[in-house]
């Protein structure tokens, strides 16, 4: 299944039924599972054999969506989880704990940022922030011995920032550090992480890859491709679990992916529902035709604005002036995903002008589904900032950010065009 394009295995991949069986993945909506044998369930415990208990570890319909995105990331382990934020946790406590610490871009999303710069340093993981286009010179001196992980997204949200992957890449190979990419905007569609190195992708599957805006979800995938076995960094993959009868992960064929599922989705809880994950699943069959709409619909919408007389500035990766179209080149050839940014000529009050006059795009906190939506930062998710710290987040006042989603991109440049002129 592997080897086929990720248009087919979008339809094809993660549920496979024998004969007689649902075509598509059945909403397995059960808390337990039974056995006749007590030996069975015995080694389920022990992870001596594969299947289900009960479904905070796993369930069938979760199983089916994470197999899928799996395959579409060519990762040897997915797990599903209750949301994006929550696989970022699990990730990071699955390797990280007090007296550790770990790196992170600092252009990542606004939830991330929270739960890195606030929530986990007062369980003593200390994030350390880095610009993601500084030399690697200078992003390495933020390393010691007790660092865990280096966190990064491939198309930051909102900052829209392509991540140069083989600098990346070559600081963790050399540090032998776990690197980890969110890839919720880009979608393993227009970008695999996996083929430049990363060895840890995470996605809040609220975004494309369900792509109704219908459920929450996130994932984790295991790429297997990080050698804990020695490795001196990460000494609880190589010291015995006496949770799990003394078991060594670093001698696992899946060692990340077991001890983020056995540990920290046992001890945690976080996992994804069967509905949503049967809704993101079906979402998923028609991922690679979307994505390839909304790069094309937002390629459009950005030549366009950009040479609007009342846009200041617009930051998409499809145009050829901008800071990241070479690296966009690189690592995402089939289409830079439908999210911009942009700057309305004028102050906050024109913003506002601008968004209540549109007319088929709707004002909302969600991004990357179906349908083309606009936030403006400043009066909502960044309204706490002064002006001072609203550009040092890089999130100036008067910042539009725009999803594009799938509708007529004739329809979509009308609306944005009559929405201008009331301003
Ligand atoms: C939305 C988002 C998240 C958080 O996901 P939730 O499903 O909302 O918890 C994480 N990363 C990125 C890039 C996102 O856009």
């Amino acid at each position: 299944m592997n080897n086929y394009k990720p248009d087919t295995l979008c339809v094809q991949a993660g549920y496979a039924p024998k004969t007689g069986e649902a075509r598509i993945p059945p909403i397995v909506q059960s808390t337990t599972f039974v056995y006749e044998k007590t030996q069975d369930m015995a080694d389920l415990f022990d992870l001596k054999s594969d299947g289900y208990f009960y479904s905070r570890l796993a369930n069938p319909t979760v199983s089916a969506f994470e197999a899928k995105v799996a395959a579409l990331e060519g990762g040897v382990c997915g797990i599903g989880c209750a949301s994006g934020m929550s696989a970022t946790s699990l990730a990071i406590f699955t390797v990280a704990g007090a007296g550790d610490n770990f790196l992170s871009s600092q252009a990542v999303y606004g939830g991330t940022y929270n739960l890195f710069s606030t929530t986990l340093p007062k369980l003593g993981i200390e994030c350390r922030f880095f610009d993601p286009d500084a030399p690697a010179e200078e992003i390495e001196k933020l390393i010691d011995g007790k660092t865990k992980m280096i966190f990064t997204e491939t198309v930051a949200n909102p900052a829209i920032v392509v991540l140069d992957f083989d600098k990346f890449a070559e600081i963790s190979k050399k540090h032998k550090i776990l690197f980890a990419v969110d890839n919720t905007l880009a979608t393993p569609v227009l970008c695999r992480p996996k083929d430049f190195g990363a060895n840890i992708i995470i996605h809040s599957s609220t975004k494309y890859l369900d792509g109704h805006a219908a459920a929450l979800g996130g994932l984790i995938i295991d790429a297997g491709n990080f050698d804990f076995k020695a490795n001196e960094r990460y000494s609880s993959f190589n010291e015995p679990d006496e949770s799990y009868h003394g078991l060594v992960y670093a001698d696992l064929p899946v060692a990340f992916g077991t001890k983020c599922r056995a540990q920290m989705m046992r001890d945690f809880g976080a996992i994804m529902s069967p509905q949503n994950a049967f809704i993101s699943y079906i979402g998923c069959d028609t991922l690679a035709l979307r994505m390839e709409r909304h790069s094309s619909n937002a390629k459009k919408v950005a030549q366009f604005l950009s040479a609007h007389p009342k846009i200041e500035w617009l930051n998409h990766p499809s145009l050829k002036g901008n800071k990241y179209h070479k690296l966009s080149e690189k690592y995402l050839p089939y289409g830079q995903g439908g999210m911009m940014s942009f700057g309305i000529k004028g102050d906050v009050k024109k913003c506002a002008a601008f968004m209540e006059a549109l007319k088929l795009i709707t004002q909302e906190t969600h991004v990357a589904d179906a349908r083309s939506c606009v936030l403006h930062p400043a009066s909502t998710t960044h309204r706490q900032l002064t002006e001072e710290d609203l550009k040092k987040a890089g999130v100036p006042h008067n910042l539009v950010r725009l999803s594009v989603g799938i509708e007529h991109p004739d329809d979509i440049i009308a609306d944005l065009k009559q929405a201008l002129e009331k301003v």
